[in-house]
């Protein structure tokens, strides 16, 4: 439904709303706040709200700095958690230019201006279902991060083994308030680790979801005296945390990876669109993985892809059809994780499939038998190519791959790889307790 402008003044009457939290996201996924007074709205809704783009990771220079913000009306939301004084509602903005054209450096308009072009090929809507998983760490008396986990859970654990069990519930039931309608909860192979999946939704509200689902975890977590991180590979030695990315394209109502005359069932717009993710991977790989730490997540043994292949039956592979069809006829592509930033990571990844049904690419054959116990020379038969093993190989595919570099458009290109080259220098010059473990002694 569209909220309109009175909804919203109407609300902030009834609700006793005091203040206004304009939120946007910058190139690394960090959410950014503007608040004000409720004596502002009309501001506000007039898209007259100003802020300094040159404090912000990856806009702009100091001498172009002034950006406005034009709220997104339908992403109005007051916040249940209260406070002493009075509510807090948050609208989602777009990020646009003191002449009023979108900002080419906001990662929200860089996914509508992609989605556009899929809606030219005649796609109405990139359904995105996204499974972000999490871990629960203690704090410490002065409410630091520990890294003393909650709980010694696993997989579909009950409590009393699962304490944090209460925490996800009242996390859920935070989200089912704020009109998330979640499908499924449960605790993670981790110790300590969760995961919450939530409805798909059309990409721009998804990545929406995202966002606004991190801050609600982190939040009801402190509630709880936990910290909640979504960084990829906080333990050595045990499960990483992913977000899986389902995803399926709709001309109106109809799925378009659905096809009920062929053998699978799976149209060929989906082995097209398939084949595109499986022939960007590498470099989708630097969006989707955009940390130092990602890469710690993505090697053999705890359930996270190594691989570049595909399958319909296990899920150790990059990209998994799961089962259903219809409707929730899907491509799930399990490489992504929590820290990637949701805009900049659909977006890549609907260029990536769109590249392969322009150019109707075909899939290499789909691989059922377990990746890791194959030879190089058997992975080399089957077509099957590694993932970038650092962020500094991602960046160098990324590089080299002109349908991505598009799909982020030379702004956001730019100042991507800036913000990543930097932090992959302060990682290569940095000297890890590994290392002196292995080296102080020996030589
Ligand atoms: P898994 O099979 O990996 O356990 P889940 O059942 O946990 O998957 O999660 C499935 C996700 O896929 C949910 O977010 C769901 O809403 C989403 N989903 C279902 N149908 C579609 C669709 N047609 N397009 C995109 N996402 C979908
Ligand atoms: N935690 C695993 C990962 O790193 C995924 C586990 C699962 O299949 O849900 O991707
Ligand atoms: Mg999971
Ligand atoms: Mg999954």
């Amino acid at each position: 439904a569209q909220i309109t402008a009175d909804k919203i003044r109407e609300a902030v009457q009834e609700q006793n709303v005091q203040f206004l939290r304009l939120m946007f996201t910058d190139i690394n996924g960090i959410i950014k706040n503007v608040e004000v007074p409720v004596d502002q709205l009309e501001k506000v809704l007039a898209n007259k709200i100003m802020f300094d783009g040159s404090s912000i990771d990856g806009f702009v220079r100091i001498e172009e700095s002034d950006m406005l913000l034009y709220p997104d009306l339908n992403t109005w939301l007051v916040f249940p958690w209260g406070s002493e004084h009075g509510k807090v509602a948050r609208l989602i903005c777009d990020v646009h230019n003191p002449d009023g054209t979108p900002f080419a450096g906001d990662p929200r308009n860089n996914l509508k201006r992609v989605l556009a072009e899929a809606r030219e090929a005649g796609y109405t809507t990139f359904n995105i279902g996204p499974e972000p998983e999490f871990f629960l760490f203690k704090l410490d008396e002065e409410d630091r991060p520990t890294l003393e986990l909650n709980d010694k859970g696993g997989y579909f654990d009950f409590a009393p083994v699962d304490l944090g069990e209460n925490t996800r519930r009242d996390i859920v039931l935070e989200l089912e308030k704020m009109g998330f309608e979640v499908e499924a909860s449960h605790h993670e192979v981790a110790p300590g680790q969760h995961e919450i999946d939530f409805k798909y939704a059309d990409a721009v509200t998804a990545a929406d979801n995202i966002q606004t689902f991190k801050l609600v975890v982190k939040t009801i977590a402190r509630q709880h005296g936990l910290h909640a991180t979504f960084m990829p590979k906080p333990l050595a030695g045990i499960n990483g945390s992913g977000m899986h990315i389902n995803m399926s394209l709709f001309k109106g109502d109809n799925n378009a990876f659905f096809d009920p005359d062929t053998d699978d069932q799976l149209s060929a717009e989906s082995r097209h669109f398939l084949a595109g993710l499986l022939t960007h991977a590498r470099a989708l790989t630097a969006v989707n993985n955009p940390t130092v730490n990602s890469y710690k997540r993505l090697v053999p043994g705890y359930e996270a892809p190594v691989y570049v292949a595909w399958s319909g039956r296990n899920r150790s592979p990059l990209i998994r059809v799961p089962q259903s069809r219809g409707l929730s006829t899907r491509l799930e592509m399990r490489s992504v994780d929590p820290t990637a930033n949701p805009y900049l990571a659909i977006g890549a990844i609907l260029a990536a499939g769109m590249d392969g049904l322009n150019n109707k690419l075909t899939p290499a054959a789909p691989v059922h038998r377990n990746i890791y116990r194959m030879t190089p020379e058997e992975r080399k038969a089957n077509h099957i190519t590694d993932l970038p093993s650092t962020l500094h190989n991602a960046l160098k595919a990324l590089a080299a791959d002109e349908v991505v570099i598009d799909a982020l458009g030379p702004h956001l290109y730019q100042s991507f790889v800036d913000s990543k080259r930097m932090e992959w220098d302060g990682y290569r010059q940095s000297v890890s307790k590994w290392e002196r473990d292995q080296y102080l002694e020996l030589y």
